[in-house]
């Protein structure tokens, strides 16, 4: 063989194992960030707390727990999100400029009864006492472990959903809430984490039609741009998984459990 064509062939070979090894690592990347889609996931929060490494600390540990987190560092920016967007629970830190944490809570809950952990540096009982007459549902005094921030925070979500207890049953199915699992006949059901938000979200709104609309406010947090129809898919392999009657769509207004 010709000394140039052997070169030829050498560098197509390599151009051939380049091009291979472009398409892995972009299909690796692109799995990579379907991935990481799919694990942040769950009920949306907003956090208000004007010292930023706290704040900070807070939205890793919150989003490390699968929430979707929105921030504000100041009262008057949290008003506006807590009123404007349906969370699940908000963390409200007392001393805030522009607006304190009592006067967001007054205003608030004129509009919306959302879940309130009131966030703050002094350990009165007159100020707890306060809080929770102001209509704040828990109260945690700084500094605070995070764990057992997370855990009034599940509780928190429960009660307000009028489900105190930890486990769902529902039919074949049973939901494990702390543990986060689920059974089907008493067999585990392998559910993606997005899977198994978008189950719970439903199964905790047992009986009440649930729209598309409040189904991606709840998966996705203000920074997240969303597919269309991710929620098909979901609710496709749901079915797939729990039976094809678990969760019934209502044509055009969205998906209820029975
Ligand atoms: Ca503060």
């Amino acid at each position: 063989m010709e000394p140039s064509r052997k070169t030829n062939i050498r560098s197509s070979t390599i151009h051939v194992e380049f091009s291979t090894l472009w398409t892995c690592w972009h299909w690796s990347c692109h799995w990579l960030q379907v991935l990481l889609l799919i694990s942040r996931t769950t009920m949306r929060l907003l956090v208000v707390e004007d010292e930023p490494d706290l704040l900070a600390g807070l939205t890793v540990a919150l989003r490390r727990e699968g929430y979707s987190v929105d921030t504000a560092a100041e009262g008057e920016e949290g008003l506006y999100k807590a009123v404007h967007t349906e969370y699940d629970a908000i963390i409200l830190d007392i001393m805030l400029p522009v607006m304190d944490g009592w006067e967001i809570l007054r205003r608030l809950r004129q509009k919306r009864t959302t879940p309130v952990l009131m966030l703050t540096a002094r350990d009165r009982s007159a100020d707890r006492v306060r809080g929770l007459d102001a209509g704040a549902d828990d109260y945690l005094t700084k500094p605070f472990d995070t764990p057992e921030l997370l855990a009034r925070l599940r509780s928190l979500i429960r009660r307000s959903l009028h489900h105190p207890q930890s486990d769902l049953s529902i039919g074949e199915v049973s939901i494990q809430l702390t543990a986060r699992t689920v059974t089907r006949l008493g067999k585990p059901v392998t559910l993606t984490a997005r899977e198994y938000v978008v189950l719970e979200f439903l199964a905790l709104h047992r009986g009440e039609l649930v729209t598309r609309t409040a189904l991606y406010d709840h998966l996705f947090d203000e920074n997240e741009s969303t597919l269309s129809n991710i929620l098909d898919v979901h609710i496709f392999n749901l079915r797939k998984k729990l039976g094809p009657n678990f969760i019934l769509t209502r044509r055009g207004h969205g998906y209820i459990i029975e």
